[in-house]
């Protein structure tokens, strides 16, 4: 039982620009993959989640052993794959609580309903240990939503959802640091023994919050150096320079 990804290279338009990256989560574990701007690390979330614009050019990626490049990105999710979406749209109307009922459902056998007493209490179960304001699920989805409740928004459907495998990219815009607890709070109230996370990220301090048990640095498309959590302690007081040569060919 593993996510694992194979010498996966891919892009846009032609242009590489994840180019040969090989790893392995394992449920329990949270992998965190860190590197500069413009080096690969959100296209490689979008080629795991199937991002229609992205394209795959070799290499596999098996969720609990099964190929998953040729599925959808609504048949990976019901396989137990989860991404956020970093900007996700707003769908005025429908709420945050029915949003999800109709996710859940989505994954049922056809012919089974979700019941609903069962939903709204392990709703409202999620967002209690989540720290959040019933309310906020009678709210309609995005519609308004601050950058901490949108992120807010993406742990709920994650402690909802159960994925097996949580993808998540903290892109480096917009995220304070309040957002960052939220996130960190939020993972780290959700991880266990069944899920394993890719936690993408920008940010050395998020890892202040977050324990991970491997770091990947990535530069230029290639994973240049993994390790423990110390190699994040040591990205953090010299930086990517160490990088230098892998980053002196990232155009
Ligand atoms: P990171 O998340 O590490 O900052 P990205 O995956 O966003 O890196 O980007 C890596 C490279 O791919 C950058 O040079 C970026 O300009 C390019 N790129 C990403 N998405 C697109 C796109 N939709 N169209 C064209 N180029 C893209
Ligand atoms: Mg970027
Ligand atoms: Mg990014």
């Amino acid at each position: 039982m593993s996510l694992k990804i194979e010498n996966l290279h891919g892009g846009i338009g032609g242009k590489e620009i994840v180019k040969g990256i090989s790893l392995e989560i394992n449920p329990g574990e949270v992998h965190a993959i860190m590197g500069p701007n413009g080096s690969g690390k959100s296209t490689l979330s979008k080629l795991l989640t199937g991002h229609p614009d992205y394209e795959v050019y070799s290499g596999t990626v098996l969720l609990d052993g099964e190929p998953i490049l040729d599925l959808a990105p609504d048949e990976r999710s019901r396989k137990g794959l989860f991404m956020a979406f970093q900007y996700p749209c707003e769908i005025p109307g429908v709420t945050v609580a029915n949003f999800l009922r109709a996710a859940l459902q989505a994954r049922l056998p056809e012919g089974k309903t979700l019941n609903i007493t069962d939903f709204y209490k392990e709703l409202y179960a999620a967002m209690e240990k989540l720290a959040m304001d019933r309310k906020f699920s009678s709210r309609y989805v995005n519609e308004g939503f601050s950058g901490g409740e949108k992120k807010r928004n993406e742990i709920l459907q994650m402690a909802i959802l159960k994925p097996k495998y949580a993808i998540l990219d903290e892109t480096d815009s917009g995220l304070d640091i309040d957002a960052l607890k939220i996130v960190a709070n939020g993972v780290n109230s959700l991880k266990g023994p069944h899920m394993g996370i890719l936690l993408i990220t920008h940010y050395q301090r998020l890892l202040n919050y977050i324990l991970p048990d491997r770091v990947h640095v990535m530069v230029n498309g290639r994973i240049v150096e993994s390790g423990t959590k110390e190699l994040a302690l040591k990205l953090e007081e010299k930086g990517y320079s160490q990088f230098e040569e892998e980053l002196a060919v990232q155009t």
